[in-house]
């Protein structure tokens, strides 16, 4: 059996950050749950259909053939046959993405195929519902969180980084709401798993929280 480590969080504690670098570590595969729901959303935003339009989504998502790739180590991940990595990181996709992941029908797909991924494979793979949800007999399971005012704070300095002029209150204000979104939707919410390990990266750097996921690991293998 494979051996799998779930990182479960809110947007903007780390979980990628840490999960690749962890994986790189261990030589373990690094799988990003959250490219995925943004790859069907923005399946959903080509085809011109409302986030709100739940019918339609349903009737849409089998047309939606979503693989993942490992090119030099990094995930890719195609859409109908299309490389559409490099489309995903936009708000506009982000938002489509928390909306249209409460969707039954969505979650359904994108859960078998992680679960798929996972079987054969050592995986570390991020997400809202892995430890609760996607892979309930992961080895390790760890809950990472932060403050909003430090998430929001990263998402602007990253923003800033990247030559934008962000709005930190906007940025604060859209984290709470996606918040939200995934910790009140009807199918499998994000919620700490009970046998999770909880982390704070509030006050901590990469290095120290990967420290703390890798004695966490130590302690179970
Ligand atoms: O983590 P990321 O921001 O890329 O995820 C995009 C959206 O996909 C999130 O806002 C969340 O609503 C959803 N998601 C999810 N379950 C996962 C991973 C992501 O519902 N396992």
């Amino acid at each position: 059996m494979a051996f799998n480590i779930a990182i479960d969080g809110p947007a903007g504690a780390g979980k990628s950050t840490i999960a690749k670098t962890l994986a790189a570590q261990m030589g373990f595969v690094y799988v990003d749950t959250g490219a995925m729901y943004r790859a069907m959303a923005y399946y959903f935003l080509q085809q011109g259909i409302a986030k709100e339009d739940e019918a339609a989504i349903t009737a849409a998502v089998d047309g939606a053939d979503v693989t993942i790739r490992y090119e030099d180590g990094a995930q890719q991940v195609y859409l109908n046959g299309e490389n559409v990595t490099g489309f995903l990181r936009t708000e506009q996709v982000g938002n489509m993405a928390s909306n249209t992941s409460v969707y039954p029908a969505v979650r359904r797909k994108l859960v078998a195929l992680q679960q798929k991924l996972a079987e054969t494979t050592d995986v570390i793979m991020d997400g809202r519902d892995i430890g609760t949800c996607v892979l309930p007999d992961a080895q390790v399971k760890i809950y990472l969180t932060a403050s909003v005012e430090t998430r929001a704070k990263r998402r602007f300095d990253e923003l800033v980084a990247k030559g934008g002029t962000p709005d930190l209150k906007q940025i604060e204000a859209d984290i709470e709401e996606r918040d939200y979104r995934d910790m009140h939707r009807e199918m499998s919410p994000l919620v700490q798993a009970k046998d999770a390990v909880l982390v704070d990266s509030s006050a901590l750097g990469i290095d120290e929280v990967v420290a703390e996921i890798r004695a966490v690991v130590k302690r179970k293998l």
